[in-house]
């Protein structure tokens, strides 16, 4: 049995991947592939409102926002967010958390200014900052609601007095957060809701059509939700994909009771970590993600070796990322939590082997 860690694209549930791979020969008995038929189909107009209406139920999102799925990934999220909200001549307030926090601002500073409120670029970003004052004449604040390379997670989501955007890539849909409390959400999909080549974004109606600049109109908010996302071809494949793992998702009770199972795995794996004389984690405790677990071992010269251990066992895409060097687990919605046992296992197995 393969262990699937992969930070992504990343692991999406068995049956999704059966239901997918049906719907490329025969979709909804029409006799045609999802592959062939034309994004105009009611069948696949059925497919947007399905999906769109299951982002609302699952994070509760209140009337007067905008469900959007769009191309481009979150990297393109990073520009269309301030061509839309930042208005010329305004600034624009960044929390540095990460390195995809950081790429988030690096574009916005090609449309206005950008304030930095604070940074732990400074410790490798093994931690959320806090503490800091966040503008009140900003145009939005941006945040990264969990930081995939690092393995940090913002938890106290902060109260800001200008509109919060935050980028939700990694962790959207495997925690109860307040749709309200936000401005704009965005997701590239290929981290916990469907294939790569859709990105969700759920904007409030009021902050867009607002920036006064002249934008092409693929990169306009306004014009792709007065289109329902249909301006042009959208990712037709991936948007069905992501509609079948939302619908697993709420046949498994939703968000509340995939929370519960997610605190559950991180737990575990976190207790194995700090428990284990051979492995410690990199980040400060309280930040700790539950998505994305970061750890090294006591003796980096064990850490070739107990990669080609765990590799022949079955455990797949646990490299660190290069930032951060030692491994990387990540263990979105679909990781099952014995595939978590197994990695466990595995560490203990090498410890008293190697300890
Ligand atoms: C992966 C990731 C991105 C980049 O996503 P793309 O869809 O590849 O552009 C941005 N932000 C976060 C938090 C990520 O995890």
């Amino acid at each position: 049995m393969k262990c699937n860690f992969g930070a992504g694209p990343c692991i999406l549930p068995q049956e999704v991947f059966k239901q997918a791979s049906e719907a490329v020969l025969n979709f909804n008995d029409t006799g045609l592939s999802i592959l062939e038929i034309s994004h105009r189909a009611p069948e696949f107009e059925a497919v947007v409102d399905e999906s769109i209406s299951l982002v609302k139920e699952l994070l509760n999102v209140p009337d007067g926002y905008s469900i959007l799925f769009l191309q481009g990934g979150a990297s393109l999220q990073f520009s269309m967010v301030p061509m839309n909200l930042l208005a010329e001549g305004q600034t624009a307030a960044y929390l540095d958390s990460g390195s995809w926090a950081s790429k988030a601002a690096k574009e916005a500073k090609l449309f206005g200014n950008v304030h930095i409120v604070a940074s732990s670029k400074e410790a490798n970003y093994s931690y959320v900052p806090k503490g800091y004052e966040i503008p009140a004449d900003a145009a939005y604040f941006h945040v990264t609601s969990n930081n995939t390379i690092f393995g940090t997670e913002l938890f106290d989501i902060p109260s800001s007095p200008v509109p919060l955007v935050s980028d939700m890539s990694s962790d959207i849909f495997s925690r109860q957060i307040n749709v309200a409390d936000f401005g704009l959400i965005y997701a590239g999909a290929q981290k916990n809701m469907g294939p790569a080549g859709v990105t969700l974004v759920i904007v409030k109606d009021e902050l867009i059509g607002k920036s006064g600049r002249k934008l092409p109109s693929m990169l306009d908010y306004k014009i792709q939700a007065d289109n329902k996302s249909l301006y042009n071809t959208p990712p037709v494949f991936a948007i069905y994909a992501s509609m079948l793992n939302l619908r697993w998702l709420k046949s498994k009770g939703g968000v509340a009771q995939i929370e519960k199972e997610n605190i559950a795995k991180a737990t575990a794996l976190y207790a194995e970590i700090d428990r284990n004389p051979l492995f410690k984690g990199t980040c400060a405790v309280e930040d700790r993600s539950r998505m994305n677990v970061c750890f090294v071992m006591e003796s980096p010269e064990l850490e070739k070796p107990f990669l080609k251990f765990a590799t022949e066992r079955g455990m797949v895409g646990i490299k660190g990322h290069r930032s951060v060097g030692g491994f990387r687990a990540s263990i979105y919605n679909a990781l099952p939590i014995t595939a978590i046992h197994a990695l466990i296992e595995t560490m203990q197995e090498f410890a008293e082997q190697n300890g």
